[in-house]
């Protein structure tokens, strides 16, 4: 009993968690992957991508990679029309059944497919294919997530509540489950936000350059999969999570973790930011 009292007071912040379900890398996640990419787009590519995004406040594939997102409050009923698009949860093992994990291509797959064919089609309006590019920054990032394409029937880990204790400051819409050192989270938002964000570099708009220059000194990561293949990209995400023992076995978390599973994010962001540059310079390299 006077365990189960612990475990329901630790857990507590956790529980006051709102319902909305997190839903992609953080902010420093999507827009690595995007500064990464633009660093690695051939000329023509880069001169195609400007051309799309002029106009925008932020022109860059880092400045838009938030914006599928961003939907959310900008235009509510686009972001609903659009929110299933993020994720695909393959219910029970890693085996994709498109009629039953992506009805009417509604996936962070049929995204992908949809919405390069839409941004390689140079007879759409330029509106349409400006809107493709910003999805797909977007998508190829959520993809390469683990969380974000995984079995477990958990929302992705959204329902995964786990106390973290952490000195980093969460973002301003979690603070009040921040209390004495601990926040009360999800597995979901610990992958978002938590382990990028607590690299050393800083969460806000200053830590994308030298973050990225440091991902970038390394290696490309190897390719085992076809570039343009989504669905093998999501099946990568869905047995890591399997594999790597993503998922701790209690619910208590705290710098140990994050450091454990830093290198794999890390890498995902790379290869998502790899395989985002060899995709638009394929689409838009010619
Ligand atoms: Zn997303």
């Amino acid at each position: 009993m006077r365990r189960l009292l612990l475990t329901a007071v630790l857990l507590l912040p956790a529980l006051l968690l709102p319902a909305a379900p997190a839903f992609a890398w953080s902010a420093l996640g999507h827009r690595l992957v995007g500064e990464l990419a633009q660093r690695h787009l051939h000329p023509a590519a880069q001169a195609q991508v400007a051309a799309l995004l002029a106009g925008e406040p932020a022109p860059t594939l880092a400045g838009v990679a938030m914006w599928a997102d961003h939907l959310r409050d900008n235009d509510p009923p686009r972001f609903k029309a659009t929110s299933r698009w993020h994720y695909v949860g393959t219910q029970g093992s890693c085996q994709f059944e498109p009629a039953r994990d992506c009805p009417d291509g509604a996936c962070v797959i049929g995204a992908i497919e949809t919405q390069r064919r839409v941004l390689a089609d140079r007879s759409q309006p330029l509106a349409a294919r400006r809107d493709a590019l910003k999805f797909l920054v977007h998508f190829v990032g959520d993809v390469h997530q683990p969380m974000h394409a995984n079995h477990q029937p958990d929302k992705g880990g959204n329902d995964f509540q786990v106390s973290l204790r952490t000195d980093l400051q969460p973002e301003p819409y979690a603070r009040k489950h921040y209390v004495d050192g601990v926040m009360g989270t999800n597995l979901h938002s610990v992958w978002d936000f938590y382990i990028l964000g607590s690299a050393g570099f800083g969460t806000n708009g200053a830590a994308l350059q030298p973050y990225a220059d440091r991902l970038d000194a390394q290696p490309w990561p190897p390719l085992t999969t076809p570039l343009s293949a989504p669905v093998a990209w999501a099946g990568e995400s869905c047995r890591l999570v399997d594999a790597r023992g993503l998922y701790p076995p209690g619910h208590k978390l705290d710098r140990a973790y994050l450091d454990a599973m830093r290198p794999l994010a890390e890498q995902r962001v790379r290869q998502g930011a790899y395989r985002l540059a060899a995709l638009l310079n394929e689409t838009l390299g010619r």
